[in-house]
């Protein structure tokens, strides 16, 4: 049979036939970090693959493995399975178990039982053109709500040009005909430089550049066009390889904001919410296969070296070892922090940048507050030879 490999993408031919669980053992991967799709179809680990089986392994990073094929709702043969739920499901049922959860964070928001957002509510989803942030505009927009599209083009070579085509393919096809609008920011023109030259021209980290520039723009936007909510796909391994960092360095501040919804603290900053929190990437990789929604693969070429990656991957190792241990450990939090890391121990006074009147912390002394997006820019802009 002929496999497709992906990171770095290349076919290799495998005899068969063989069952899935058997492929993956020759190829020496573990099944918790990948789906397998034979035909265009997702498949679990029992399934048949014949001798001329057109088969592509897609790398997701994490997830759990498990035993049972037969849906959980209604009997038929099952497209995914998920460990930590001791459950697998047919194509549609997956979908119906995959809104609940989304349907379950919204509602109940976080420890404190808020709802994230309402039906009045105009949601702005951050959308990189990942599985995480398509799913989720496809999940909103199909649960009912009133929610826009921004995409950030980052001036990352192939890597963005692909990401913006995936992102406005799927606004005109899928978005648009349900009301959601797409806008778009391009770092190099509206700020004067991509991430890598940014990167470059301040010496520092491309993560913090690119951060610290997304979440800048996430905000404007949705200040500017009237949205209510930033709504981003932060699913349950990203936010708990950032808690095992928060808690291995027991960052209280980080931990009192680390919540699935947070208001706004001031003028002109929006509430943001993270609906996927309960979901884990394979979950939302599976989902996008199941729904038809494109996605670009690969991951970020400047993610190298990121701790939080080196978090992941322990993460993945414990819960290969012991599904569903990753959700304990973010929802026990959870649970736990409305007491342990209250939301007013974290309270800083925000006033308004003096460079761009967005919030910023009020400096300690006695000059004009300036945020960290603002003093980006000087130190970049400084550094970058004159046009
Ligand atoms: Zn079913
Ligand atoms: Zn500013």
């Amino acid at each position: 049979m002929e496999v497709r490999r992906r990171n770095p993408d290349r076919t290799e031919q495998v005899p068969g036939p063989c069952t899935v669980a058997e492929l993956l053992e020759r190829l020496d991967l573990n099944p918790t970090t990948v789906l397998v799709i034979a035909d265009g179809q997702l498949v679990t680990a029992g399934t048949e693959l014949g001798a001329d089986a057109s088969v592509e392994v897609r790398p997701v990073m994490s997830g759990g493995a498990g035993a049972p094929a037969r849906c959980h709702d209604c009997g038929a043969a099952a497209v995914h399975e998920e460990p930590r739920h001791r459950s697998a499901w047919c194509s549609e049922h997956f979908g119906d178990h995959v809104e609940r959860q989304v349907r379950h964070a919204i509602d109940r928001g976080d420890g404190d039982d808020r709802r994230m957002f309402s039906y009045d509510d105009h949601l702005l989803v951050a959308v990189s053109g990942g599985k995480d942030s398509l799913a989720l505009w496809d999940l909103l927009l199909r649960l009912g709500y009133r929610a826009d599209g921004l995409y950030v083009g980052l001036g990352i070579g192939g890597y963005s040009t692909r990401s913006q085509r995936v992102v406005e393919d799927f606004a005109a096809r899928v978005a648009a005909p349900r009301g959601g609008v797409l806008h778009q920011v391009d770092l190099e023109q509206e700020q004067g430089f991509s991430t890598p030259q940014g990167a470059a021209a301040s010496a520092r980290p491309a993560c913090g550049v690119c951060g610290l520039s997304k979440r800048y723009w996430f905000n404007r936007v949705a200040v500017e066009h009237g949205h209510d909510v930033l709504v981003t796909g932060h699913n349950l391994d990203d936010e708990a390889a950032v808690l095992l960092g928060n808690v291995l360095r027991w960052q209280d501040g980080f931990l009192a904001r680390q919540r699935p919804v947070l208001d706004a603290g001031a003028d002109n900053q929006v509430r943001r919410a993270k609906p996927l929190y309960r979901l884990s990437e394979r979950e939302t990789a599976a989902y996008c296969v199941v729904r038809g929604i494109d996605y670009v693969v690969e991951e970020c070429p400047l993610v190298d070296g990121n701790t939080g990656v080196a978090n992941k991957d322990l993460l993945d190792e414990l819960e290969r070892r012991s599904p569903g241990i990753k959700a304990q450990f973010l929802f026990g939090f959870l649970d736990r922090a409305p007491q342990l890391w209250p939301r007013s121990s974290d309270d800083v006074e925000l006033v308004a940048c003096h460079g761009c009147g967005m919030p910023t912390p009020r400096p300690r002394d006695e000059h004009p507050p300036r945020c960290a997006f603002c003093r980006q820019q000087d130190r970049v802009l400084d550094a970058l030879p004159v046009h």
